[in-house]
């Protein structure tokens, strides 16, 4: 085998090298094809080796890759902010790019925290999260994340900041309506405000439709207009993180344009350039903006690639591509029948238990058992068993696990582009089945199902 000074994620295992990439379809260099069921990490949302966006790239880097944002703006800097204008809700109009979700939501962290000392409350700094959730892995925004399995070695020297139950209804109580536990579970947020002081505390964050943490657990009607109404009445503001569920993922613009609901700020990456450069950004409305402008009129924060032309002008590409080819619809239509036939695999399989999601952000949850919801010892590795059987033959898809039981749910997440066709879509799901099919008999076999 060829030395390699590579980390990659797991230390010592070979990893097949990628050759290229062709709409839904990755190959390796030994030639083999994989369908990418999840844009790789809920990414590559138009597919892969688009021609426009190659030209567009090329298009930049032959004008110019690289000014630094403190000297310059460019063309591709200020369509793209427009276009976000555009696209988000209410009056969220103000863009700050960075490169990473990561970094879009601490941007967003500081942004809220900075408004607050512009208006003089200088203790309103800390951030309400929920448990279940995955905001990114730096320091702030791990602080903000539940992903226990991603916190555990560094949970000492995170910010203390206090985090709710998200709401989970497939494991919601039987005597309560949808309506009942969508307060219920937003109600917390009141009593988390209550027991650490509105004067304290800067902003609330949540994901529209859980990710990395959940499988695409989907909050309930009622859930974000109670929250922001809780939000308004104690001075709280409300940061939507976007950058899974944000750039037509959820067959809406943003997933939060699900609820009658508009966030103060937004957190978005991912889809934003479709995996074809790193970009990211925070979005922020008029009224912060306005506020900041007035008092110190400087934003902290920002990194050397923050706005650079040539992210710009492949992210403008790839929005403009999503507009031409109205993928945001499509992902609305086809996601519908993905989530069906996920549906049928739920009805098909004993330890599948629930198939759940919006638009082309759908999930799947395994359990030991169906009745009571019980779910498999994180031991079991059930998901992961699932991943490696469906790499095996050819499809890729993304875990939701964050490796605690009891707290957690043990699942995957089906998130192919959004080009997807529905034969490519039916494909998919044939692997997935055989990939299932062969857990479930392997389970049996063990004596664990
Ligand atoms: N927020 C959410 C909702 C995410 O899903 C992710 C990535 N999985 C992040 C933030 C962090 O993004 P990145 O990995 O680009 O830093």
């Amino acid at each position: 085998m060829e030395r390699s000074y590579v980390i990659k994620p797991e230390l010592g295992k070979a990893y097949p090298k990628i050759s290229h990439g062709k709409g839904i379809y990755l190959y390796d260099q030994d030639g083999k094809e994989y369908i990418d069921g999840c844009g790789g990490a809920v990414t590559a949302s138009i597919g892969h080796g688009v021609q426009e966006i190659a030209d567009a790239m090329v298009e930049q880097a032959r004008q110019v890759s690289f000014a630094y944002r403190s000297h310059f703006s460019s063309d591709a800097v200020e369509q793209l902010g427009a276009k976000l204008a555009e696209w988000a809700p209410g009056s969220l109009n103000w863009t700050f790019f960075v490169s990473s979700g990561s970094e879009a939501t601490e941007t967003a962290q500081k942004i809220a925290i900075q408004y607050w000392q512009e208006k003089g409350y200088e203790r309103k700094n800390r951030i309400i999260s929920r448990w279940m959730s995955y905001h990114g892995i730096t320091m702030g925004a791990l602080s903000m994340s539940g992903h226990v399995m991603r916190r555990k070695r560094f949970t000492s020297l995170l910010a203390d900041y206090p985090a709710i139950s998200a709401p989970y209804v497939y494991r919601k109580p039987d005597e309560l309506s949808i309506e009942e536990y969508a307060h219920k579970r937003a109600d917390e947020l009141e009593v988390a405000i209550r027991r650490i002081g509105k004067e304290n505390i800067a902003a609330f964050i949540a994901e529209p439709v859980i990710g990395a943490s959940g499988g695409a657990l989907v909050a309930p009607a009622g859930y974000f207009e109670r929250i922001r109404e809780i939000c308004d009445r104690n001075e709280i503001l409300f940061i939507a993180d976007e950058v899974m569920t944000g750039m037509g993922r959820t067959g809406k613009p943003f997933g939060i344009n699900h609820w009658n609901v508009v966030p103060d700020l937004m957190a978005l990456g991912k889809g934003m350039s479709a995996g074809y450069t790193p970009m990211a950004a925070a979005m922020a409305t008029d009224e912060i903006i306005e506020t900041i402008t007035k008092g110190s009129g400087l934003i902290m924060a920002g990194h050397t690639y923050s706005a650079n032309p040539q992210s710009a002008a492949t992210s403008l590409a790839v929005v403009r591509y999503m507009e031409e080819n109205n993928l945001v619809e499509k992902a609305a239509v086809h996601g519908e029948y993905l989530l069906a036939q996920l549906k049928q695999i739920v009805a098909d399989y004993e330890m599948v238990g629930d198939a759940r999601g919006l638009g082309m952000l759908t999930g799947l949850e395994f359990v030991k058992n169906k009745e009571t919801k019980e779910s498999f010892a994180a031991s079991v590795g059930v998901g992961t068993r699932v991943l490696q059987r469906a790499f095996a033959k050819g499809l890729i898809i993304y875990p939701a696990m964050s490796g605690a039981d009891g707290l957690v749910s043990d699942s995957i997440i089906v998130a192919p582009p959004l080009t997807i066709t529905r034969d490519e879509i039916d494909r998919l799901l044939g692997i997935l089945r055989a990939a299932i099919e062969e857990v479930q008999a392997e389970l049996k076999a063990e004596g664990k199902l």
